[in-house]
């Protein structure tokens, strides 16, 4: 066969960004780093992003878990949650 039928045209970019956080959003996979598809790597890389991102987020909430036992942070954090602290 010597028809072409389907074809796509995509750029080779290499692009990474200064940071993978701004404020409340974090950055990952081919939003954070693009290369070429070349390596065949792109997916994987993003996927890691990810897997560590969570690793991450599951350790400070283990942290916060046991914060929560202190009646004090308990408090404070309800009140934070709530919203009732900005007046
Ligand atoms: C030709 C080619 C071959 C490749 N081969 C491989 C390979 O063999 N192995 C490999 O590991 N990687 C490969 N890659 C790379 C891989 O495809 C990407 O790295 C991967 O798909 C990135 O996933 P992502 O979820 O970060 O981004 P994307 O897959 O780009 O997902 C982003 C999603 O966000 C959506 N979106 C964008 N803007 C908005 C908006 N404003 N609001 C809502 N949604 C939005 C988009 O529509 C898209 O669905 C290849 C890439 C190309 C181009």
């Amino acid at each position: 066969m010597q028809e072409v039928v389907w074809g796509s045209r995509f750029r080779v970019h290499h692009r990474v960004v200064d940071t993978s956080r701004a404020g409340r959003i974090l950055l990952a996979g081919d939003a954070a780093h693009v290369h070429s598809p070349a390596g065949g790597q792109g997916m994987n890389t993003g996927i890691q992003d990810a897997m560590v991102l969570a690793e991450a987020l599951a350790t400070t909430c283990t942290s916060l878990k046991l914060l929560a036992c202190v009646p004090a942070f308990r408090r404070r954090l309800a009140w934070r949650l709530s919203g009732l602290v900005y007046r």
